[in-house]
């Protein structure tokens, strides 16, 4: 029986058939570790029912856990040097498709229409290239697509910031953007010797649950999440002086003192202890304020 992908001596030997070497610009950190890719495949409730999204196959290490499972893998991969790799590595996969392109580019609304049937459930399961991890999210879960969950690997750092609560250093406004769309947990952390090469950061999986409705009901969106993002603009400074420099032009001292009292909040506290109603109660005030 061939091994698996996701091991040292697999890794090294496809790299060095291909001529490749590893392209950091591109968050190239491959896993090489079987066991951990079948945890992710596990936790992430794959199954025959699944159409997977991945993206980032790098040279299929977690497609093939997840071919072996799910119905179909359909992976979004940038690098064109990698699809000729993935031909290879996967031939013996048939529901596997392979799709040169960048995933910030793609148009999944139309590709889930398209290729998912009535039943099947979509998740993306992925292993993301760093750099550009909270981009990707923000598109997956702003396009409100019909994505059931998403267990994707990413810095340690950020998944603890995504998933963070009140009054911790982790929170802000991204805890806040995640959590509004999705119920969020930290499935568990990676070391960095399951790569290659080894990243400089901890890993880990976080694990996002689409919610039927967002968390709480804004009248305004973009005035919710600027609100939110002007309250985190200098974490020491109070929400009150945050805000009173973030919407000088629309609220003078006076609105912005009614503001608060409206919404029944202290000024003197900071963003971090604001909870997510709160902010909603702060931002549906302000709506109507500026009505
Ligand atoms: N899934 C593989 C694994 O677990 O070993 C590789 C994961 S590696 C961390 C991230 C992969 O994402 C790389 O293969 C990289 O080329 C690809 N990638 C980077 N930016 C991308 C983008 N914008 N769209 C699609 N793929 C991208």
């Amino acid at each position: 029986m061939t091994k698996p992908i996701a091991t040292v001596s697999r890794t090294r030997d496809i790299m060095t058939q291909h001529q490749l070497d590893f392209k950091k610009s591109l968050g190239q950190n491959f896993i090489i570790d079987a066991n951990i890719l079948k945890k992710i495949v596990d936790r992430a409730e794959a199954d025959e029912n699944t159409i997977a999204i991945e993206i980032g196959p790098g040279i299929g290490a977690l497609t093939e856990q997840l071919a072996l499972v799910v119905k179909h893998v359909y992976a979004f991969e940038i690098d064109q040097r990698l699809i000729h790799v993935l031909d290879d590595t996967l031939k013996n996969y048939d529901n596997v498709t392979i799709f040169n392109q960048d995933i910030l580019e793609a148009d999944l609304q139309a590709f889930i229409k398209e290729n998912v049937k009535e039943g099947q459930s979509v998740k993306v399961v992925a292993n993301l290239p760093y750099y550009i991890t909270t981009p990707i999210l923000m598109k997956l879960l702003m396009d409100r697509l019909p994505i059931e969950s998403m267990t994707v690997m990413m810095q340690r750092e950020v998944a603890d910031r995504m998933a963070a609560g009140p009054n911790t250093k982790e929170y802000g406004s991204l805890s806040i953007a995640v959590q509004y769309y999705t119920q969020s947990k930290v499935m568990m952390t990676v070391p960095k010797t399951c790569f290659m090469p080894q990243p400089n950061v901890d890993s880990a999986i976080l694990q996002l649950k689409r919610r039927e409705e967002p968390i709480v009901k804004v009248h305004d969106e973009n005035l919710f999440f600027e609100l939110v993002r002007t309250s985190f603009g200098q974490r020491r400074k109070t929400i009150k002086n945050n805000l009173q420099r973030g919407f000088k032009d629309r609220l003078s001292k006076e609105e912005l003192q009614r503001l608060f009292g409206e919404a029944d909040i202290d000024p003197a506290r900071r963003g971090e202890s604001l909870s997510i109603e709160e902010f909603a109660s702060l931002a549906n005030t302000c709506y109507t304020m500026l009505e």
